[in-house]
């Protein structure tokens, strides 16, 4: 006898934010700890709800979840495409709406990632996210944090409405051009789908600002790399124009990850060191405003951002000649191209010498630099570090390659360590554990990258 088991609104939150979990746009940066997951079942029963930094630097609960993991898209790279059989779940948008305002009166959370598969269109899947927070937004009266993907292909007055409701927006962008998106996908088209809405939100905010309003909705997006063979130069010259041209606030990199019966299924997985590399070159561009000629001189002639070197000291090392630097004479600009400083302690730095010169580590690692890495690039009273041709042979010396290749081994440690079967509880499904023995088995559905 076949009995029919109609999932109720607790177990698609545990199938459909598990997934969302996934998702690279709400997760946080190899470098940073801006989300930090529940690791307590008893403390927090719901999976997908995680702690995340606001950019105030106040930390919220954020429930993070799927409308539905359904897409009719053939993402090539995609666990939620259609090529994937296993069944798909959906929530109506009263429930979804509802489950969220009881949590959000229960304490547990206190701001949504609504994310989505295709169903439909673009705009009729949209236009069923905006169904969910109009509801959450005007029939509850919810004013806090909603972070609303917009789905390729949605129409002009989905995308506004979003905006008017929304306070951080996604189209995920995927890949670096239109012609690696052919490579990805044969029903999506880029400048149509992604770069047109992007355009649209990028204009309403612009629009906003000259009301004198303030852009009060931010914009992020997400690629996958690797999957269109891509290189990271590529995926520099699109990221520069989304910070610069169209003001985003972040773009994310997740590592592609073979999925079973998808077309990239044996295409190899990323080297999780890749994405570090990409998250450093983002921080350098959009946080120590390096220039393009710059950032250039970070990646090797194919376009790709070496493994084993630190960008930031291998633009440093391009530049040796204008080391040693005086710190107590460097300009703002200069100090934070030196590694080892950051903005907090170049910030320091400049403060403190206003009152007393610096001539020592001590005090310098008490602003926040890291001698380690800023010894043989600053110079003061009783530290002379090495000529330049001496320092080139320190920084490529034996134990400077071996203390590289720790650091790297220790990515790949913390990649392993969050892909592995062993740990892929219902809070910790990864993407490449689509690939996994487990997948497809009770509690283990797979994850999710969605639109
Ligand atoms: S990436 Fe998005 S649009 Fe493409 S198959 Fe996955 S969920 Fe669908």
């Amino acid at each position: 006898m076949l009995i029919k088991h109609t999932p109720d609104t607790f177990e698609k939150l545990h199938i459909l934010g598990g997934m969302a979990s996934d998702d690279i746009l709400s997760r946080p940066p190899p470098s940073g700890r801006t989300q930090v997951p529940y690791t307590s079942a008893r403390r927090n029963p719901v999976p997908g709800v995680y702690k995340a930094a606001m950019p105030n630097g106040k930390f919220i609960s954020l429930m993070r979840v799927m409308f539905t993991d359904f897409c009719k898209m053939d993402c090539f790279y995609c666990p939620n495409s259609h090529w994937v059989p296993r069944k798909r779940y959906a929530f109506k948008v009263d429930e979804l709406a509802n489950a969220f305002m009881e949590m959000h009166r229960r304490h547990t959370v206190n701001g949504l990632f609504l994310s989505s598969g295709i169903a439909g269109s673009g705009s009729k899947t949209t236009e069923r996210l905006l169904k969910v927070v109009d509801t959450i937004r005007n029939k509850h009266g919810f004013k806090g944090y909603i972070h609303m993907k917009v789905m390729p292909g949605t129409e002009y007055q989905f995308v506004e409405a979003a905006y008017r409701l929304g306070t951080r927006l996604s189209v995920n962008i995927e890949t670096p051009t239109p012609e690696m998106m052919r490579r990805l996908s044969s029903m999506k088209d880029m400048q149509r789908d992604i770069l047109d809405p992007m355009g649209w939100v990028a204009n309403l905010m612009r629009r906003n600002q000259g009301n004198g309003k303030g852009a009060t909705v931010g914009q992020a997006t997400q690629m996958v790399v690797g999957a269109a063979n891509e290189s990271d130069w590529d995926i520099f010259k699109r990221m520069e124009q989304l910070y610069g041209e169209w003001n985003f606030k972040r773009v994310y990199y997740a590592p592609f990850q073979p999925v079973r019966y998808t077309p990239l299924a044996e295409h190899p997985a990323t080297p999780m060191v890749r994405e570090h590399r990409l998250y450093q070159v983002d921080w350098l561009k959009r946080v120590y405003k390096f220039t393009n000629d710059e950032m250039r001189l970070a990646y090797d002639d194919n376009g790709f951002l070496p493994h084993d070197d630190d960008p930031k000291q291998a633009i440093a090392v391009h530049n040796l000649d204008a080391y040693p630097l005086d710190v107590n004479l460097a300009t703002s600009e200069q100090l934070l191209r030196v590694p080892g400083v950051g903005p907090t302690s170049a910030t320091r730095i400049l403060k403190n010498r206003g009152a007393h010169s610096i001539d020592n580590w001590r005090d310098l690692q008490a602003m926040g630099v890291v001698r380690k890495r800023a010894w043989p690039f600053l110079r003061f009273p009783g530290h002379r570090p090495p000529r330049a041709k001496q320092l080139k042979l320190d920084l490529f010396s034996e134990g400077a390659k071996q203390a590289r290749k720790k650091e790297i081994a220790s990515l790949t440690g913390q990649a392993q360590a969050k892909h592995s079967p062993a740990s892929c509880g219902q809070a910790t499904q990864a993407m490449s554990c689509a690939g996994c023995p487990l997948y497809g088995a009770p509690g283990h559905p797979g994850s999710a990258n969605a639109a």
